[in-house]
């Protein structure tokens, strides 16, 4: 699970959600999709409950049934913690 390149995986981690809890994220979002949700919609901050002003996109890897993607959303303050307390090999 430690693999490169699974960062995703790595917050949900230091997140301690499940995948489940988080609003579904379109299948085939892309830049605009999370541009229009950190920037035309409100939503508050997964570890906080600040607003929220950044937002990924969550796959599990290892959820089974497969949940699918799922939003994660956070304020510039934990986006900064998530960024710096991931481990080294899931940083993007
Ligand atoms: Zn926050």
């Amino acid at each position: 699970m430690n693999e490169p390149g699974n960062a995703v995986e790595g917050m949900l981690t230091l997140l301690a959600i499940e995948p489940t809890l988080l609003p579904p994220a379109p299948e085939r979002a892309d830049g605009r999709h999370i541009e229009h949700r950190r920037r035309d919609e409100i939503h508050d901050c997964l570890r906080c409950g600040q607003r929220a002003m950044v937002a990924y996109i969550a796959r599990s890897m290892v959820a089974d049934p497969d949940p699918g993607p799922r939003w994660l959303d956070l304020c510039p303050a934990c986006d900064y913690w998530l960024r710096t307390n991931l481990p080294e090999e899931w940083r993007p």
